[in-house]
């Protein structure tokens, strides 16, 4: 096993990331950039993951959150998930950003967790971890042990017959409902991908989780500036207090006016084979009224394409419960 530690930004270091193998970033890829190490790491210790080489990209200038001048925000891919969750600016205009992270892990890991490495955490699916499983994400062709096995947390949107794995990230469904943008330098080229499009559905391709190809590297991700006057929040459902991964969670960002919904984003998580973005659920809330009733129909627009499987049919219901509990709390009407 090859290590480099960088210590600024360098298309040398991209170039020999880029030289992987693989087809993808992550799955396969036999050299990788490591940051806090709370995902990699425990991966590579159950042979998930067997990168022979790693950058370790931990100590680069990536760690400042800053206003922008449009009023919106940049965090860096290096910001340590703690600093980010309570940083003043993230506290006032995005309090749902907040919510989220705090609502994960442990206060150790979101010390050592990074933006970057948040938003490419693996899912939880006890058969990924385990390698003498089959699991089309880990060794792909080889099938899908959770599709007639324990698949109780796994997903309900978004799924394939290849891999029903829920995204796990907390972060990502806030910044889904916030429509953060990923800015990411790649050896040749640089973009700025909207989060919507950053994760990638299972398909036929389920160790394929994101856009990224070798060698590109995270920067930074912006957040557009607050809608006026808005109530954003996060509400997690699982089976313990706290240091658990959600069954359901949501990210509600709505603006009212006179009782009337004027505006709303809404994300699910621990539902969705990715950060999901309802825009169903969206349009149900616009222009109406702020009634338990709408949230309701809100709810049902939001897993009118749920499919369970044998062990998670239980989501739905909670699925919607969450949202609609949400809703009462940030119009202030429970
Ligand atoms: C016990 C436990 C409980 C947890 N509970 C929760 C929870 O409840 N909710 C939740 O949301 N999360 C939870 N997590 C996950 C945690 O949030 C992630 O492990 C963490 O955010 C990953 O960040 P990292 O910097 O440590 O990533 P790393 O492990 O360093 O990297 C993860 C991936 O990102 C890649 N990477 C990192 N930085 C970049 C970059 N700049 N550009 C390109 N690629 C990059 C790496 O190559 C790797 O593939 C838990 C983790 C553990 C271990
Ligand atoms: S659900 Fe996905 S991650 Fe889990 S066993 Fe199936 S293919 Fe693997």
């Amino acid at each position: 096993m090859k290590t480099f530690a960088l210590t600024r930004a360098s298309d040398p270091a991209q170039a020999i990331a880029a030289a992987s193998k693989a087809t993808t970033a992550q799955q396969g890829a036999d050299i990788r950039f490591i940051a806090g190490g709370t995902t990699l790491i425990d991966l590579m210790k159950l042979n998930v993951e067997q990168p022979n080489t790693l950058i370790d990209i931990y100590r680069l200038p990536l760690d400042k959150i800053e206003a922008l001048p449009d009023g919106g925000l940049t965090i860096g891919a290096g910001v340590r998930n703690s600093d980010l969750a309570h940083h003043p600016l993230v506290r006032k205009n995005y309090h749902v950003l907040s919510e989220a992270i705090l609502s994960g892990a442990s206060v150790q890991l979101r010390n050592m967790a990074t933006t970057a490495g948040n938003l490419l955490q693996r899912t939880r699916c006890m058969y990924f971890r385990t390698t003498d499983m089959p699991c089309n994400k880990r060794e792909p062709g080889s099938g899908c042990a959770a599709i007639n096995g324990a698949n109780r947390s796994l997903a309900i949107l978004g799924t394939s017959d290849q891999c029903i794995a829920t995204n796990p990230s907390d972060m990502c469904v806030a910044m889904a409902a916030l429509e953060a943008v990923i800015h990411v330098k790649g050896p040749k080229v640089e973009r700025a991908i909207p989060i919507g499009d950053f994760h990638l559905l299972p398909g036929n391709t389920p160790h394929r989780e994101t856009v990224l190809e070798p060698g590109d590297l995270i920067t930074h991700v912006t957040l557009p500036p607050p809608a006026p006057g808005n109530r954003s929040l996060y509400l997690k459902l699982r089976d313990r207090a706290s240091y658990e991964f959600a069954l359901a969670s949501t990210a509600v960002v709505i603006t009212s006016a006179n009782g009337t919904i004027t505006r709303a984003r809404i994300a699910l998580g621990g539902v969705g084979t990715k950060p999901w973005r309802s825009t169903e659920a969206e349009a149900e809330l616009t222009n109406q009224p702020a009634t338990e009733s709408v949230f309701r129909k809100a709810a049902e627009a939001a897993l009118h394409d749920a499919k369970p499987q044998s062990q998670n049919g239980f989501k739905v219901e909670l699925a919607k419960r969450c949202l609609v509990h949400a809703l009462k709390l940030a119009t202030k009407i429970a």
